[in-house]
């Protein structure tokens, strides 16, 4: 299968942009382009979205930028800016640094071993270690709501990336409580096998007794299934992932899934098949977007299709604080009526999904519920993870405000602090 990658330059290229997008439309899609990451592939062009109903297509409006991310005042600047370039290029800046390109404090769990600092790395969960392999900042298509978008977008000074596995492996030694290496980019499995291989051999070899569950984050399963199928290293591929169950650890796909036409093709299908033949186990997430999935019958139907196809449902997030929240933000109290009327819908064995779940600095808060104590009403809140451990499942209230659509957008019901911040 020919691999052919659109950016914000070559779009117009594209076929189905050709036949049936406006003018209009595309001078948009190049305005926002500016400030939000933008990258296709031709296999998400071919079989994910519906192009005749493009303007509503869940699809379409997850990878294609559009004026209406931008704020007003925003638009107006980049219109403004467009005959000079370097007012431009100042214009996109200050615009995507007013869009907090780096939340909840990703910079601060940077782990270190011996004086040095493993800059591709986060430990933020004592059982959980995140890796940035260098190779691995980039994706198949670039989600525009995705909070990792400073990385695409050059802005080095926020760039997480590391060679050096042995400095990785020196760290987990040296941290008994960590079970978790989880691979996270951008998307891991863009690399080569070849690269992958050596990332991941080196950890096999260091047989660290209390290392047991190797992860990848990915959306390759549905932005390019080929690279489980038809890929010239797809086969070596799937043999590493067998290599990694055979040498005892739990293999886990973090599989990234917006909407459930994504595993409807039978090249997502396929891929998937593949993958559990190895005995990797895929679990699920994505987050709650305006626009693409804010209703609880799409997230019961694939959840079911998920369930029956074999898979984990795992996370339901909230749409961070970064990028363009204003449009594909959902409030809080809508984001647990939707959590609620679609796992009512379905059987227990989807009710493993977690959520709806905000990443922020202390750790993972679910909204369990909204409720009355004394006369107030208000949101009932968890922490599904926490930097601090003894906070875990610990309920705790903010005051209800129907309009919050983040953590920071709350105050806490009674007394001065969350428990977080105590
Ligand atoms: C969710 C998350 C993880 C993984 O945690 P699990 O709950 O074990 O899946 C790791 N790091 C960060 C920053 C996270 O938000
Ligand atoms: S696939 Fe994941 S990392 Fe890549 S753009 Fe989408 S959300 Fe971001």
């Amino acid at each position: 299968m020919e691999y052919k990658a659109y950016n914000i330059k070559t779009f117009k290229k594209i076929p189905q942009v050709e036949k049936f997008l406006s003018k209009k439309d595309i001078a948009d899609i190049e305005l926002a382009g500016l400030v939000f990451p933008f990258k296709v592939n031709n296999y998400v062009v071919d079989h994910l979205i519906d192009w005749k109903h493009y303007k509503d297509d869940p699809i379409f409006r997850l990878v294609f930028p559009h004026k209406k991310m931008l704020k007003r005042k925003h638009y107006k600047l980049l219109k403004e800016s467009l005959e000079d370039k370097e007012k431009l290029k100042k214009a996109i800046y200050q615009i995507r640094m007013e869009l907090n390109p780096h939340p909840a404090d990703q910079k601060s769990n940077i782990p270190e071993i011996n004086g040095k600092r493993l800059e591709g790395s986060q430990h933020k969960y004592k059982e959980t270690i995140l890796f940035f392999p260098k190779q691995g900042q980039t994706c198949h298509a670039y989600c525009s709501f995705c909070f990792r978008w400073p990385q695409f977008t050059g802005i080095s000074e926020l760039k997480f990336a590391m060679k050096e596995v042995d400095l990785l492996i020196e760290y987990i030694k040296a941290h008994p409580t960590i079970t978790d290496l989880i691979f996270t980019g951008g998307d891991p499995l863009i690399m080569s096998t070849k690269l992958i291989k050596s990332y991941v051999e080196p950890i096999l070899e260091a047989k660290i007794p209390h290392l047991q569950n190797i992860r990848f984050g990915t959306k390759t399963l549905t932005f390019w299934p080929y690279r489980f199928t038809k890929d010239h290293d797809a086969k070596e591929l799937l043999e590493l992932f067998k290599k990694i169950v055979d040498y005892g650890y739990h293999l886990a796909f973090m599989a990234h899934f917006n909407h459930p036409r994504e595993f409807k093709t039978s090249q997502a299908q396929e891929a998937i098949a593949r993958i559990q033949e190895t005995g990797a186990i895929i679990r699920t997430q994505a987050p709650l977007l305006r626009h693409i999935n804010d209703s609880a019958e799409v997230w019961a139907s694939m959840w079911k299709d998920q369930v029956k196809l074999g898979m984990v449902p795992y996370y339901m997030f909230v749409a961070r604080d970064t990028g363009a929240q204003h449009y594909f933000g959902v409030p809080l109290v809508r984001a647990w009526e939707i959590y609620r009327d679609a796992i009512s819908q379905v059987s227990g064995l989807a009710r493993t999904v977690r959520g709806p779940s905000m990443s922020a600095s202390p750790g993972k808060i679910a909204i369990s519920g909204v409720t009355e104590v004394s006369g107030k009403k208000v949101f009932v809140l968890t922490m599904l993870q926490a930097k601090n451990p003894s906070l875990v499942d610990v309920p705790f209230f903010a005051r209800f405000n129907k309009k919050a659509q983040w953590i920071s957008d709350l105050k806490p019901a009674f007394g001065k602090k969350f428990i977080f911040e105590e």
